[in-house]
C-alpha cells in the first residue's frame, strides 16, 4: 500500500494579498486557539492512519508560526505516527518573515526543505500583487535558506501580471534560476471576483493580459524548462501533486476540500531527471472568476 504525505494547512496570513482568494485570514489572532486545536486534532486521527512518506506545511502562511508553535507541532506527529526514514519535511515560507535565526531554527527542527513564496522580483508587480516582501527581501530568503544549510528549496513565481512583459518576466525566471532552486514552481494570474484586484478588473481599471499574450508568457516560461540550469538541479519528488491527489488530514473542520492545496489542482507538470518545474494556467483554487480575466473575451 503506498504510504500516504501529510499536508497541514496554516489558514492565517499577517495580510491578504490582493489576488489571494486561498482558505487564509488576514490576521493572526486566532494562531494560538488553533494550534491547540490543531494538536488535539493530531492525536485523534492516529486511529486511522499510521505512516506517512512527506510532511508539507502550507498555507497560508506558515512562517507566521512561531518556532516553538513548530516544535510542538512536529512532536505532536512524531509522538503519534511513525514518519518514514530521509522523508521530506517541507514549510511554506514567506520571504518578509524569516531570518537567519529562524531558518537555522527550522533546520534544527528537521525542516529539510523549503518553499518560498518569492512570486517575483520586480518590486512594482510585487507591490501590484500586495506582496509583503520587496525584491532584496527576496533574494535574502534565497540567500540566508541555503547559508542556514538548505539545499531543497521551491520558488514560487507568478506571470501574466499587468504591466508585465515577456523580458521582466524572462529577467525574474533567470534570476530565479541563478539560484539553482530544485523545484520552480510557475502559476499564471487569474483573479475571482472576490478579491481586491478581482473587484479593480471588473472596474475596468485595469486589463489582464490577452489570451495570446498570456500563451507567450507560457510558452517563455516552458523554454525555461529545456536550460542547463533548472535540468542539473536535483528533485527527487514533485511534492506538490502528491499532496494534490492525496491530501490527508485537514487540521479544522471548516476549511473546504479545495483548500487542502493552496495551489491548483491541474497544473501542468514535467519531471526531468534533474529539476521539475510545475506551470500552472491559474493560480485560483475555485472556478468563481471576475468576468474580466482577458481583454479578448471583452472585445
Ligand atoms: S497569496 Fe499566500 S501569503 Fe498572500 S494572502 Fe494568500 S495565502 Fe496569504
Amino acid at each position: 500500500m503506498q504510504i500516504p504525505g501529510l499536508y497541514i494547512h496554516i489558514p492565517f496570513c499577517h495580510q491578504k494579498c490582493n489576488y489571494c482568494n486561498f482558505y487564509s485570514i488576514g490576521s493572526v489572532d486566532d494562531l494560538s486557539r488553533f494550534i491547540k486545536v490543531l494538536l488535539k486534532e493530531l492525536s485523534l486521527y492516529n486511529q486511522k492512519l499510521n505512516s506517512f512518506d512527506t510532511i508539507y506545511i502550507g498555507g497560508g502562511t506558515p512562517s507566521v508560526l512561531s518556532i516553538q508553535n513548530l516544535e510542538d507541532i512536529l512532536a505532536e506527529i512524531r509522538k503519534n505516527y511513525r514518519i518514514m526514514a530521509e522523508s521530506e519535511l517541507t514549510i511554506e515560507v514567506n520571504p518578509a518573515d524569516i531570518d537567519a535565526t529562524y531558518l537555522t531554527s527550522l533546520r534544527q527542527l528537521g525542516v529539510n526543505r523549503l518553499n518560498i513564496g518569492i512570486q517575483s522580483f520586480d518590486d512594482s508587480i510585487l507591490r501590484f500583487l500586495g506582496r509583503r516582501h520587496n525584491q532584496q527581501q527576496a533574494v535574502y530568503a534565497i540567500d540566508a535558506s541555503h547559508t542556514a544549510g538548505f539545499d531543497n528549496i521551491g520558488l514560487d513565481l507568478i506571470y501574466g501580471v499587468p504591466g508585465q512583459t515577456l523580458m521582466t518576466w524572462q529577467e525574474t525566471l533567470s534570476q530565479a534560476l541563478s539560484f539553482q532552486p530544485q523545484h520552480l514552481s510557475c502559476y499564471q494570474l487569474t483573479l475571482d471576483a472576490d478579491t481586491p484586484l478581482g473587484r479593480q478588473c471588473n472596474k475596468g481599471l485595469f486589463e489582464l493580459p490577452r489570451e495570446g499574450e498570456q500563451a507567450d508568457f507560457f510558452m517563455k516560461t516552458s523554454e525555461f524548462w529545456k536550460m542547463p540550469a533548472i535540468s542539473t538541479t536535483r528533485c527527487p519528488i514533485l511534492p506538490g501533486v502528491s499532496y494534490w491527489f492525496q491530501g490527508i488530514i485537514r487540521n479544522t473542520g471548516n476549511i473546504p476540500p479545495t483548500s487542502v492545496s493552496a495551489h491548483p489542482p491541474t497544473p501542468l507538470c514535467k519531471e526531468s531527471d534533474g529539476g521539475t518545474i510545475v506551470l500552472s494556467a491559474d493560480i485560483s483554487t475555485t472556478s468563481k472568476k471576475t468576468s474580466c480575466p482577458s481583454r479578448d473575451r471583452n472585445s
